[in-house]
């Protein structure tokens, strides 16, 4: 088992105010380890502070269903993904591309493979052949993990305060920081999103923090909810605001989750936030066209029940035709030609995205304007800010981590400017 643990270290005075060469890193996720990866290699020494017993752990939860790292998608189209974002990070995937993390996985000795969707994952399909071989080769090329501690913000001096599971402090002034504390979703990760009000208090602008890629809470009636909760609706088309997406959804106790809805969440948590309500149209049946339909559902019902002739004639399971009785009320209607308009756009009422906790991700964090070209916090000379914490989000599909790390490594690089700028070496070194 891997061990990780900081030399121990005593709590330093009031009055000393020393500044360590080290860069202190502030959070062990992605965007924090290769950010210490890279300023390491740089010849800079590097302390890595989490409050969790062991770094990566939401990077190990994504490998869970699969570790989807990057897209192999046209870089254009790849940057796309980031919307009003995208201004503000293509230099940062620019340089650090997918190939480039497709690169560090392999000299990690996890080589990747493209999938029939483009996602790029590691051969091993999981996070933790990478995560473990990472942190071996951080910690042998001398990098300090110091774990169990929480960073509480700044003290009057300006020196950065940690809370150690002992209920210690312990302060450090890092010729550096750079801030990698992600977004706020499965917070029993470690990004609990605390760091707002420690930002916020310092003027530093954070959109709130919302949740992305996320379920949404559904008023099922009490019958539905009971008989389907747990199970799946599969082969869908669900739409809104003319964006069609294929795939299934999840029935919950409180409403719907999945991948087909995370992909169209943004959109529809923000029509909810303006409207107070949104519905989204499920397709049941995308591969039968409307005459098909028509044709099929135009054959006598006889003494058949609704259900019994859905099922027979359209391939309709239960929960399908529940679904539309959800929407439309017990009976459903006897006109073939209403009955095909239902099928293809059954209307769901969405009444509130599902809490960010249970969110793959966060919207929302430090406002883009709050940084320079070099990720460094404009009103915090000498900190810097990588990752989730940063006001951009992307859908699934390897958009997140190539996020998360392309602003780690822009991160890094602007630390190593701002050292070359403020900490020269002395002139005998030159
Ligand atoms: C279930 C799940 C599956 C996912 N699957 C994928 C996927 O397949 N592909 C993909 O691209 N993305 C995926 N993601 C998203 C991806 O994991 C995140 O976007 C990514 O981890 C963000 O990296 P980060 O370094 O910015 O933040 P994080 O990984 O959240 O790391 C932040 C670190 O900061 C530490 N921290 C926070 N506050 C403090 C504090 N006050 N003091 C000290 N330390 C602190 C935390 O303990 C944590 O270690 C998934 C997410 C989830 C939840």
């Amino acid at each position: 088992m891997l061990v990780l643990c900081g030399r121990p270290v005593d709590n330093v005075g009031m009055d000393d105010l020393t500044r360590s060469s080290a860069v202190a890193i502030i959070g062990g996720g992605p965007a924090g380890l290769i950010a210490a990866e890279m300023l390491s290699r740089a010849g800079v020494p590097v302390v890595v502070y989490d409050r969790m017993p062991m770094p990566g752990r939401k990077f190990l939860m994504a490998g869970r269903g699969g570790l989807n790292l990057t897209h192999s998608e046209p870089l254009d189209a790849f940057l796309d993904r980031y919307g009003t974002a995208r201004e503000f990070l293509a230099p940062a995937i620019e340089a650090f591309p997918p190939a480039c993390l497709r690169d560090w996985a392999a000299g990690l000795g996890q080589p990747t493979f493209v999938g029939s969707s483009g996602r790029v994952f590691p051969a091993a399909m999981k996070s933790s052949p990478l995560l473990r071989a990472w942190l071996v080769r951080l910690q042998t090329s001398g990098v300090e993990f110091r774990l169990r501690r929480d960073w509480v913000g700044w003290d009057g001096h300006g020196r950065l305060q940690f809370r150690r599971h002992d209920g210690a402090v312990e302060t450090a002034v890092p010729a550096a920081t750079v801030l990698a504390l992600g977004g706020a979703s499965w917070p029993r990760l470690g990004a609990n999103g605390a760091w707002v009000d420690i930002l916020s208090e310092r003027g530093v602008a954070v959109v709130p923090l919302r949740p992305a890629n996320c379920g949404f809470e559904v008023r099922w009636s009490d019958v539905f909810r009971q008989r389907f909760q747990g199970q799946p609706l599969k082969n869908l088309a669900l739409s809104f605001d003319g964006r069609m997406v294929r795939g299934e959804v999840l029935v919950t106790a409180y409403g719907l989750e999945g991948g087909a809805i995370y992909a169209l969440s943004s959109g529809l948590r923000d029509h909810i936030a303006s409207h107070g309500q949104v519905v989204l149209r499920i397709d049941l049946c995308p591969d039968r066209t409307a005459a098909d339909l028509r044709r099929r559902l135009s054959r006598p019902r006889g003494r058949r029940s609704h259900s019994d002739f859905l099922r027979r004639t359209l391939g309709l399971p239960p929960i399908a035709i529940n679904l539309m009785r959800e929407a439309v009320g017990p009976s459903l209607p006897e006109d073939p030609d209403e009955m095909v308009h239902l099928v293809h756009a059954v209307p769901i009422e969405l009444a509130a995205p599902a809490p960010l906790e249970r969110a793959i991700s966060t919207a929302g964090g430090i406002d883009l304007a709050e940084l320079d070209g070099s990720f460094m916090l404009r009103r915090l000379p000498g900190v810097f800010a990588a990752g989730e914490m940063l006001d951009w989000e992307a859908p699934t599909g390897g958009y997140l981590l190539q996020g998360a790390f392309a602003s780690g490594v822009a991160a890094a690089r602007g630390v190593l400017a701002w050292l070359g700028r403020n900490h020269p070496p002395p002139a005998s070194d030159r």
